[in-house]
């Protein structure tokens, strides 16, 4: 026969914590505790695979359920000396739901259950307190009334607040017994009115009326809000702990309330929690009366005048500590208890990992390794690696008011004041008189990337969470909040319009990345504390880590930050990014514009010194570490002037005349430049350009070689390339150009050439390519664009209807669709290192500093991960994470 019952209670269970998929994570935790010895009321949880066997059965339980729920309660009334139903000795029940994680969506609990006209009457006689059991019994109806029958809480407060008003009290706990009672008239005929019916007084009822509903809130709109935000299957079910009553409203000697064994916030190693006296169940929480301090330490912080617990019940308090502390070292990680006193007894209602925040995580995780609880590899997984995120970057203090005029998404973590631009050459101009600015824009362009660096956040009105703006401000790991859709800009008039009035340029706004706001005016702000804990648990991290991690950085700023976060080497150096600063795009625009080779070599000139300039910086920067630079790789359409200033700019540097120019321009249009002459394809119609920029790289690297010591071996990447005929054409002329550099300078260097893989064909055929190929780097941004044939740049609109209708669980230019993209990543590697064993594997798209898809990287056994510089604290946490997992 199943088992659907399963009962804890009196030093004993049936079942323990490894059953929380059975029991549920409540009632696993309840039984666990009880199996420990532990003061736990008696009780009983029924399976999960009741919950699904009610929804494959039109809400209908398995025949054998209703036995084993009664046999179970007669076992616990046998051991509280009670019976359910009795009306001498009435067993009184909590009916609480429980699922697998814990879902705040789900069913209220309902105390006290099992009272009734006649049994209230023996709780009192029993409990020799009549004003309790009235008070216990009214409560009881509440609940059941809202949580069960569905009426609306609302009524039953309302009926409360006159009653009060009427007999003048300002407190619940000064209601009498005999005035408890005129309110129980009062609720009872309450649902009668609203439903027609009596308030149902059998106890039996009352529990599967109670089970049931439980059971059917899994189903409750907010259970299945809760469980898409945090991608919980429906199968999973939940259970229900049916348990025996004990009451901490027994007057003065009975509590109840909450602790955390650690500070949630900060992480500190001190009981930190509230109680309060003679009160049940959520009143703690509700804000009734204000909660009084567990401890003294943090009554005498507080400057509370109310006792603490260890003050008014020592005793109690000292069984209660040391629970606390059995418990945590158990389950060997912090634990957040529910806990109750009645008549100076202790009982424990409830034990759970504790929610914490990224600070506290850090600090428990060190200390714990440090005390010897766990092992360094089990600190290294006890913090979530996107969660580092919130220690990177300043922060709003959370006790500051904010006056929120508009949100947006969170596209970029922290939080930054500055004064409204519209403009990035107002930006520059305005940081360089030493002010700070936020850039304001309807969408942001790679044109806008000095603007973007001079800002101190960026906000956008239109665009999603991979729009241009929220990609380029996660790599700079400046705040942003994109797609702000209530905002209007006004650019001419230079006015931000919002719902409640109009802001000016130079107006000051604060931005907050990690939630999306957009606040007015300034903010306290906290700043980043990258202090002991963080980097010991880094540490630690790199130790248990086999993949490398590198950046993607072309400033020398990025790269600089990148180092200081631990990157080891550069996975990306996009060299189109070097192309925008003052006056090299003028030389940019010349090359691209000319209609010779002759017109090109001479632009190329201008442009190789400063190139050269750049790599020198970058490889000093990175001291003998990794540097893959790309080839460059934008359609050319990116670079070309569109003002009529521009235009004459360009053409008085060309000596042609403007007209012509705006020939070249036109003719330079593309339908579909993302699929157009970009990548390698340049490379093969002006090869001089990639010969520049390799002569750059070469001769760079015998510079900063020969001055830091440290020996440079270049990595050159071949973009987008599909063919391995286009691969061998590029590398032919990168050869020559190394040949001729090396007689020049009669030196001898190393360097490697490789190639992105981008392209769905060139994933297939990587066999062959890897025969030219000294690496590959994944470039799964546009892998995904192009494997899935989406524009990035156009799905923000679909893939969130997408994501709504459950057609994909996650966004795929987010987190690596590993069954579509990562299959062709698989094949790649397979077959690059079949060709050639010894082939150097990395990753370069976003996907590289997000943690489900390193850990797909580690699976597949790439040698690195590259991603932007605020990210690579959290890749090499994710990289770590990965490879203790995998052993
Ligand atoms: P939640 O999942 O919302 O925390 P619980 O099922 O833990 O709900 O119940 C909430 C509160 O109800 C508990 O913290 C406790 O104070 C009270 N409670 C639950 N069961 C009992 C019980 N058997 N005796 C006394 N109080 C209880
Ligand atoms: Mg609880
Ligand atoms: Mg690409």
């Amino acid at each position: 026969m199943t088992k659907w019952v399963y009962r804890f209670g009196d030093g004993s269970a049936e079942g323990s914590a490894g059953d929380r998929n059975l029991l549920g994570g409540k009632g696993a935790n309840l039984a666990e505790m009880s199996g420990l010895g532990l003061p736990v009321p008696p009780g009983l949880t029924i399976t999960t695979d009741v919950c699904k066997w009610f929804y494959d059965h039109e809400k209908t339980y398995p025949d054998a359920l209703k036995r084993q729920v009664d046999d179970a309660l007669e076992w616990i009334g046998g051991l509280v000396s009670r019976g359910f139903g009795s009306a001498d000795k009435p067993l009184l029940l909590s009916v609480r739901s429980g699922a697998r994680a814990s879902m705040p969506g789900m069913m209220d609990t309902v105390l006290n259950l099992g009272l009734n006209d006649e049994t209230v009457n023996a709780l009192a006689a029993d409990a020799g307190d009549e004003r309790f059991a009235y008070d216990s019994y009214r409560r009881f109806i509440q609940m059941y009334g809202s949580v069960v029958l569905g009426l609306d809480h609302e009524h039953f407060e309302e009926v409360l607040d006159d009653e009060k008003a009427r007999l003048g009290h300002e407190f619940d706990t000064d209601l009498t017994a005999s005035e408890w009672q005129g309110l129980i008239t009062r609720y009872k005929a309450l649902v009668k009115d609203e439903l027609g019916e009596d308030f149902p007084q059998d106890p039996h009822e009352q529990l599967w009326g109670a089970i049931g509903a439980v059971f059917s809130s899994w189903m409750n709109a907010r259970a299945i809000t809760y469980r898409q935000l945090h991608n919980i299957p429906a199968a999973w079910g939940t259970a229900v702990n049916v348990q025996a009553m004990v009451f901490g409203n027994l007057g003065e000697t009975s509590a109840t309330g909450v602790a955390f064994t650690r500070n949630p916030s900060t992480g500190e190693k001190r009981l930190y929690g509230e109680f309060l006296v003679n009160a049940q169940g959520e009143d703690v929480v509700a804000g009734i009366r204000t909660p009084q301090d567990l401890t003294e330490a943090a009554r005498i912080e507080s400057g509370s005048d109310k006792p603490s617990l260890e003050k008014l019940m020592p005793e109690t308090f000292r069984e209660f500590v040391s629970i606390c502390d059995r418990l945590e070292a158990h389950y060997s990680d912090m634990q957040d208890v529910e806990f109750t006193v009645e008549r100076g007894k202790l009982w424990m209602l409830q034990t759970r990992s504790g929610k914490r925040t990224a600070k506290a995580a850090l600090k428990i995780a060190v200390e714990m390794a440090d005390e010897g609880v766990i092992s360094s590899d089990e600190a290294v997984c006890r913090v979530e690696p996107g969660s580092l995120d919130q220690l990177l970057h300043p922060t709003i203090d959370p006790t500051a008011r904010r006056d929120v005029i508009a949100s947006g998404l969170p596209a970029s973590p922290g939080a930054a004041t500055g004064e409204i631009v519209f403009t990035s050459e107002e930006a520059v101009a305005r940081v360089k008189e030493g002010r700070k600015v936020i850039l304001v824009r309807v969408e942001t362009s790679p044109e806008d990337i000095h603007g973007m660096h001079a800002a101190e956040g960026i906000l956008t009105t239109r665009g999603g969470m991979t729009s241009h703006a929220a990609v380029v401000a996660r790599g700079m790991g400046t705040p942003c909040v994109s797609g702000a859709g209530g905002l209007r800009v006004d650019l001419k008039n230079e006015q931000l319009i919002t719902v409640s009035g109009t802001l000016k340029k130079g107006d000051v706004i604060t931005l907050d990345g990690s939630a999306g706001q957009v606040i007015r005016g300034t903010v306290t702000m906290l700043q980043p504390e990258l202090s002991g804990d963080f980097g010991r648990l880094m540490e630690w991290a790199d130790v248990a880590r086999r993949m490398k991690v590198r950046t993607n950085a072309e400033t020398p700023a990025d790269a600089k930050a990148a180092r200081s976060f631990g990157a080891e080497g550069i996975g990306l150096c996009r060299t189109e990014h070097m192309f925008f600063e003052g006056k090299r795009i003028v030389a940019m625009r010349e090359m691209i514009l000319a209609d010779t080779e002759k017109g090109r070599r001479a632009a190329l000139a201008k442009l190789l010194p400063m190139q050269r300039s750049d790599f020198v910086e970058l490889f000093d920067i990175m001291a003998g570490l990794p540097v893959t630079i790309r080839l460059l790789d934008p359609p050319l359409h990116e670079f070309l002037p569109k003002t009529d200033e521009e235009i004459d700019e360009v053409s008085a540097a060309m000596e042609v005349s403007a007209d012509l120019l705006r020939e070249r321009v036109d003719a330079l249009h593309e339908f579909n430049p993302m699929l157009g002459h970009r990548g390698c394809r340049l490379a093969i119609s002006y090869p001089e350009i990639a010969e520049m920029q390799a002569r750059a790289i070469f001769e760079a690297a015998i510079q900063a070689g020969g001055k830091a010591g440290a020996l440079v071996v270049p990595e050159i990447m071949v973009p987008l390339v599909g063919l391995k005929e286009e691969l061998d054409f590029v590398k032919q002329r990168i050869d020559a150009v190394a040949r001729e550099v090396m007689s020049e300078n009669g030196s001898d260097f190393a360097y490697l050439v490789g190639t992105m893989i981008e392209l769905p064909r060139a994933a297939i055929r990587a066999g062959a390519i890897a025969e030219s190929a000294e690496f590959f780097s994944f470039g799964t941004n546009d892998l995904t664009q192009t494997t899935f044939g989406i524009s990035r740049d156009d799905a923000a609109s679909f893939l969130q209807v997408y994501q709504q209708k459950g057609i994909i669980e996650r966004d795929p230019f987010v987190s690596l669709d590993i069954d579509g993209v990562g299959e062709l990543v698989k094949l790649a590697t397979t077959n690059g290192r079949g060709t050639r064993a010894d082939i150097k594997l990395g990753i370069c798209g976003e996907h590289g500093g997000d943690p489900a898809s390193i850990h797909f990287c580690e699976a597949t056994g790439l040698d690195y991960v590259s991603c932007s510089p605020f990210r690579v604290p959290i890749a090499r946490l994710a990289a770590a994470q990965a490879s203790i997992r995998k052993t």
